[in-house]
């Protein structure tokens, strides 16, 4: 309620006056109905017309009403959905990389996507045509009383056996959905592996359609059995209680059918309490129903719920002894930094003691999963250390505003994001407070050795990326792209921190090397750290840090590595031998 009331005041209250509306017309027609009937029976020409023409006005106004009704709920709904997918993103705004990294929040989050801009909503309708069949039934009730109590107990008790059922058969959908998930998930990822752009290449050369095709089919066709059997099983259900229902009304209509022979009741009367009794009947059910609907719709809802109160990170408490920062040497220090991935119990990083200068040009080297990416991960605060801690310029990363932390590092990652924008936006994005800048981005572009690729491009700057919106967008290669990803780097011009995180491995050994030539001389003054393969780029750095195993082996220039005789000069021989 809460939701829908913030989202839409004025459609909420007009909701709850069209569905009074809807709970009091239909009792009017009744009644107008009955009184036809009885002025027919007394041959009273002016008053039947009359009530004929009363009904008339009746049901214009109910027929107005429904379609108020449906446009205001149609209206809402569609705000409610706006407002709750923006609310769900915002919320994923304030989450952490971890989150992501996690199946079963991607499940949660898919759920809380999927059925939250719909439920909400429903819930609201739920209340309000609950008070509708409520206040419908009051009045049949009211009406029926007269004639005999026992009528309305039968009509109360025949609904309950089919409202029993339908709420266990909600709860068994809803188990059954969430308890799917996974499969759900693993479904539309085959969706996207067989039908999109990126993955088209792989699917064909190696024949992979089939295979995919296959197990989609399976898992699929699991789905619709399962799907399928509980339908049965509730409509079975739904119809033999509902039978019951309808034999009470017979019941019933029996009884008055034979009153009114008898003349103890008018024919009115009789056509009044048959339409009271059935259309009670109904109200009765559709309350009861609408009560299951709103139960199964609470479930769906503790998913959304559920999801936004995952709990994010605490903002930044600048911890004791702060105020030092300023008197601190600038530069970062990991103080015997560890790291595990959540749920996992290998240690990423393990005991990584090291000091960074300030303007220090520092390389990474390591085989894979040695822990380099990871190691910049917690530089950035993408994750916290699990043990020891950061300190940058005297003060713990903890203590740092996140965003302002952020501003000053400038990352590109291996697997940086081929945005589909234009040219001018994905190198703007690297500073989006400068994403219209352009004498900035072509400065960017500049550094990052991508001037040539405007020139080249239809539409230069303009120019959109990737055929997802346009069909005229261009490809590029994986080097044009690492181009593109260098200069958003350089966007970031106040940032005092550049790593790079083995961004140029589809350029020839020619290009990266002239690029991080440029590269250090362009980020002069700046700290810069750089993840890379190629020794002729990892011997410009001015010390170069080996991982292995998630531990610092070794450390120094490259010169002093060579003397050692270690793994460094293990992995620079084998290079150099055309091995790596
Ligand atoms: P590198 O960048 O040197 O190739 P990484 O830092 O990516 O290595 O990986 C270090 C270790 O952490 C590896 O053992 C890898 O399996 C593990 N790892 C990396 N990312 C994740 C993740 N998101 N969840 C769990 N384990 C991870």
């Amino acid at each position: 309620m809460g939701l829908v009331w913030k989202s839409a005041r004025g459609g909420t209250v007009g909701l709850g006056a069209a569905t009074l509306f809807s709970a009091l017309l239909p009792l009017a027609v009744a009644y107008v109905g009955k009184r036809i009937i009885d002025a027919v029976v007394e041959k009273n020409d002016a008053a039947t017309l009359r009530w004929v023409v009363l009904e008339l006005a009746v049901v214009a106004v109910l027929a107005l009403n429904t379609r108020i009704l449906a446009l205001v709920r149609t209206i809402i709904g569609a705000r409610l959905g706006v407002d709750i997918n923006l609310e769900i993103l915002e919320k994923a705004q304030n989450l952490e990389l971890s989150h992501f990294e996690d199946p079963e929040f991607y499940d949660q989050l898919t759920r809380a996507r999927r059925e939250a801009s719909s439920r909400p909503l429903s819930v609201v309708t739920g209340v309000f045509q609950i008070v509708q069949y409520a206040l419908t039934l009051v009045g049949y009730g009211g009406l029926l009383l007269n004639i005999s109590g026992v009528a309305v107990v039968g009509l109360v008790l025949a609904a309950l056996p089919a409202t029993y059922a339908e709420m266990r058969f909600s709860t068994s959908a809803f188990r059954m959905r969430s308890f799917r998930a996974p499969e759900t998930r693993r479904l539309a990822y085959i969706e996207f592996l067989l039908g999109s752009e990126g993955n088209a290449k792989e699917m064909m050369t190696f024949g992979l359609g089939p295979t995919f095709l296959g197990r989609y089919r399976d898992l699929a066709e699991t789905i619709y059995r399962e799907d399928r059997a509980l339908a049965i099983r509730r409509a079975g259900w739904g119809f033999v209680l509902s039978l019951l229902a309808l034999g009470v009304f017979y019941g019933f209509y029996a009884f008055v059918a034979r009153e009114a022979s008898r003349t103890v009741i008018t024919i009115g009367n009789l056509t009044l309490y048959v339409v009271a009794f059935r259309q009670g009947q109904q109200a009765f059910q559709s309350l009861l129903s609408t009560l299951g609907g709103m139960f199964e719709d609470n479930l769906y809802m503790s998913n959304l719920f559920a999801y936004l109160a995952i709990p994010t990170r605490e903002p930044a408490k600048v911890e004791e002894g702060a105020e030092v920062a300023a008197h601190a040497e600038p530069g970062i220090v990991f103080e015997d930094v560890g790291f595990r991935y959540p749920g996992k119990d290998e240690w990423a990083l393990r005991h990584v003691n090291l000091r960074i200068r300030k303007g220090e040009r520092l390389a990474l080297v390591g085989e894979n999963g040695s822990g380099k990416t990871t190691f910049i991960k917690l530089l950035t605060r993408l994750y916290d250390p699990t043990e020891g801690r950061i300190v940058l310029d005297g003060l713990p990363l903890a203590a740092y505003d996140a965003k302002a932390l952020r501003k000053r590092i400038g990352v590109i990652f291996q697997d940086f994001v081929r945005y589909q924008l234009s040219l001018s936006e994905n190198v703007g994005v690297g500073s989006v407070e400068h994403l219209d800048d352009r004498p900035r981005v072509e400065s960017a572009l500049e550094r990052g050795g991508a001037d040539e690729l405007p020139k080249t491009l239809k539409g230069g700057l303009d120019a959109s990326l990737g055929r997802w919106f346009n069909r005229e967008g261009a490809e590029l290669s994986g080097g044009q792209w690492q181009r593109v990803a260098l200069s958003r780097a350089f966007m970031r011009e106040d940032a005092d921190i550049l790593v790079l995180d083995e961004p140029t491995s589809a350029l020839d050994a020619e290009a990266e090397q002239a690029i991080f030539e440029r590269f250090q001389e362009l980020s002069k003054g700046k700290t810069t750290l750089l993840i890379s393969h190629r020794f002729p780029t990892v011997r410009t750095a001015d010390r170069i840090i080996v991982l292995s195993k998630g531990e610092i082996v070794e450390e120094g220039s490259h010169e002093e590595l060579l003397k050692k005789d270690g793994r460094y000069r293990h992995l620079f021989q084998l290079q150099a031998k055309g091995y790596l």
